[in-house]
C-alpha cells in the first residue's frame, strides 16, 4: 500500500488480515500503530518489527485513517471502544479492502475487480469465477472473505484480474469500494447479530452493487429485487439473475440451463447437465452470476463455458469424490446444520445419506421434505438416536456409529441399488466437534474411507 506513505495511520486487529494489512502498510512507507484486544496478537506483530501501542494513547488528532479488522463491531451490538475514539477525532474508518480499492484507484484503474456478496454462494461463485478467469489464461487473483487477504494478493497492474468475496463486515468499512462487476446473489436474514435489522443488513449489501459499473443481482428474494430496481434508477448498468423467473434483461436458470436475455431475445447461454460439480438451482444462480460477471469483463462466452465444465468445485461443498459404477460419492461435510444440508438433499434423487455429528437445535426437523428422496441413512455420532427418532418410519435408517463403517454399509447398498444413479453422500446437517477437530477433518475423513473402497475411481486429486 503507497497510497498512506509517511501517514500516520492506527490500526486495531492482529488477526490474519490485521496483521497482513499492517504489513502491507508498512511496507508502503506509513507510520502504523497497531493493538488488538488478545495480547498474543500484539507480541506476534511486535516480533517482526511492527509498532504496537494501546489506541487509547495515541494521539488520534494526527492520525489519517484508522484501519479495523472485519469483525470488530462497528455498530452493532455496540461500537468497539476504538471505534468511538476515532469518531470522536474525526478520523475515517475503513477496512483492508477500502485499502484495496484505492490503491487499485490510485494506480491501476483499468484493472478489472469483480467483487462478490450475498447470504449464500459467496465462495461457490467467487471459486467459479477466478477458475473460469484462470482457465481462460486471465492473470487472475482471488481473495477477500474467502480465504486471502486482500492485501496479500500481487498488487493491482493493468490486465490483472481481482476476483473479492466480500462479507458485509468488508462492505461496511469500504465506502467508497467500487467494482468493474460486483455480484449480490441473495439477501436472506443472517449474521442479525452483528448487524442488528435486516433493513441494515441489506443497506451495507446494496452499497456494494450500488458502487459498481455494472451491478449483477439475484432477484429472487425480495430485498435483493428492490436492490436491483433502485441501483437501476439511479443510474447503474444492472444485469438480473434468476432461478425461479424470466428475466427481461439478464441471466436466468431453467433447470440445468443457463438463458441470456436482451433486447427482447432469449438465447440459450450453457447447459449445466453433467456438471457434477454445479448440480442443483442454487448452484444455477450462482453460475449464471458468475456467467454475468466474466461478461461484464469481457471473457468470450466459449472462455466461460469452458470453465464452466471443468469447474473442480468447492472443497467439502457438495463436491464430488469418487465414482463406483452408477454411485457417485459426495463430500459436503460443511453441512453444519439443517439449513446447509438442505441444498444437497434437494440436487440428488436418490441419496444414500450419512448425518449426524453433534446435534444443532432443531436437529433435522425442517429436513423433511427431502426424506422421499432418502433411500437410507446412516447416522453417525452424538446425534444419531435424536435423528433416528426424527427419521422414524418415514425413512429406513441404520445407527452406523463411525464414518467408516457408514461409508462401507452406505457403498455397499448403494452399490446393489437398481436406480439409473445414486449418490453416497455425507451432509451431515451436524457441527463436526463429538469426532473430529472441525468439518475440514472431517471431510477429509470421509475422502479417506471412500478412497480406501474397492473398485472406486477418485475424481479429485
Ligand atoms: P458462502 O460463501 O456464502 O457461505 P458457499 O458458496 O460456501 O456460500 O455455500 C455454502 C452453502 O450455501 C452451500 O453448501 C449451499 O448449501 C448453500 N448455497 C450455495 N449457493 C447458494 C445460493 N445461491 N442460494 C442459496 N443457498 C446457497
Amino acid at each position: 500500500i503507497t497510497t498512506l506513505k509517511d501517514r500516520k495511520v492506527a490500526l486495531f486487529g492482529l488477526g490474519g488480515s490485521g496483521l497482513a494489512t499492517a504489513r502491507a502498510l508498512v511496507s508502503g512507507g506509513a507510520e502504523v500503530t497497531a493493538w488488538d484486544d488478545n495480547p498474543d496478537s500484539v507480541a506476534k506483530a511486535s516480533a517482526e518489527g511492527i509498532r504496537t501501542e494501546d489506541l487509547h494513547t495515541i494521539d488520534w488528532s494526527q492520525q489519517a485513517l484508522f484501519v479495523l479488522s472485519p469483525g470488530v463491531p462497528l455498530t452493532h451490538p455496540k461500537p468497539h471502544w476504538t471505534v468511538d475514539l476515532a469518531r470522536a477525532a474525526g478520523v475515517d474508518i475503513v477496512g483492508d479492502v477500502e485499502l484495496f480499492v484505492r490503491e487499485r484507484r490510485a494506480h491501476a484503474r483499468d484493472c478489472p475487480f469483480i467483487a462478490i456478496t450475498g447470504t449464500n454462494g459467496k465462495s461457490t461463485t467467487t471459486a467459479l469465477i477466478a477458475h473460469i478467469l484462470k482457465s481462460a489464461g486471465y492473470d487472475t487473483q482471488l481473495g477477500g472473505n474467502i480465504g486471502t487477504a486482500v492485501l496479500t494478493l500481487d498488487p493491482p497492474k493493468a490486465k490483472r484480474y481481482y476476483v473479492v468475496e466480500c462479507s458485509s463486515y468488508q462492505i461496511d468499512l469500504a465506502p467508497t469500494l467500487n467494482p468493474s462487476a460486483g455480484i449480490l446473489l441473495n439477501l436472506t436474514p443472517d449474521h442479525l447479530d452483528r448487524h442488528g435489522t435486516m433493513q441494515h443488513y441489506a443497506d451495507i449489501k446494496e452499497r456494494l452493487v450500488a458502487g459498481s459499473d455494472v451491478a449483477i443481482v439475484g432477484i429472487d428474494d425480495s430485498h435483493s429485487a428492490l436492490i436491483a430496481d433502485r441501483v437501476e434508477r439511479a443510474g447503474v448498468k444492472v444485469v438480473r439473475i434468476s432461478r425461479r423467473n424470466v428475466v427481461a434483461s439478464g441471466i436466468y436458470a431453467e433447470g440445468t440451463r443457463l438463458i441470456q436475455a436482451a433486447g427482447g431475445a432469449m438465447l440459450p447461454f450453457a447447459d449445466l447437465d453433467g456438471v457434477q460439480t454445479l448440480r442443483g438451482s442454487h448452484n444455477a444462480q450462482n453460475a449464471a452470476a458468475a456467467v454475468a460477471a466474466c461478461l461484464a469483463v469481457g471473457v468470450s462466452a466459449d472462455d466461460i463455458r469452458a470453465g464452466l465444465a471443468s469447474f473442480p468445485g468447492l472443497k467439502h461443498r457438495m463436491q464430488p469424490v469418487g465414482q463406483r459404477g452408477r454411485v457417485v460419492f459426495v463430500n459436503d461435510s460443511k453441512a453444519t446444520n439443517a439449513d446447509a444440508a438442505a441444498p444437497a438433499l434437494s440436487s440428488y434423487d436418490r441419496i444414500y445419506w450419512i448425518a449426524g455429528g453433534l446435534p444443532k437445535s432443531g436437529g433435522i426437523t425442517t429436513l423433511a421434505p427431502y426424506f422421499p428422496r432418502i433411500a437410507k441413512a446412516y447416522l453417525i455420532g452424538e446425534a444419531a438416536a435424536e435423528f433416528a427418532a426424527t427419521l422414524g418410519e418415514a425413512v429406513p435408517y441404520e445407527i452406523s456409529g463411525t464414518l467408516e463403517r457408514a461409508v462401507v454399509h452406505a457403498a455397499a447398498d448403494a452399490e446393489r441399488d437398481e436406480a439409473a444413479a445414486s449418490v453416497v453422500m455425507l451432509s451431515p446437517a451436524c457441527a463436526s466437534f463429538d469426532q473430529y477437530k472441525n468439518f475440514e477433518v472431517r471431510g477429509e475423513a470421509f475422502v479417506g474411507h471412500v478412497a480406501a473402497l474397492d473398485g472406486i475411481a477418485m475424481l479429485i486429486r
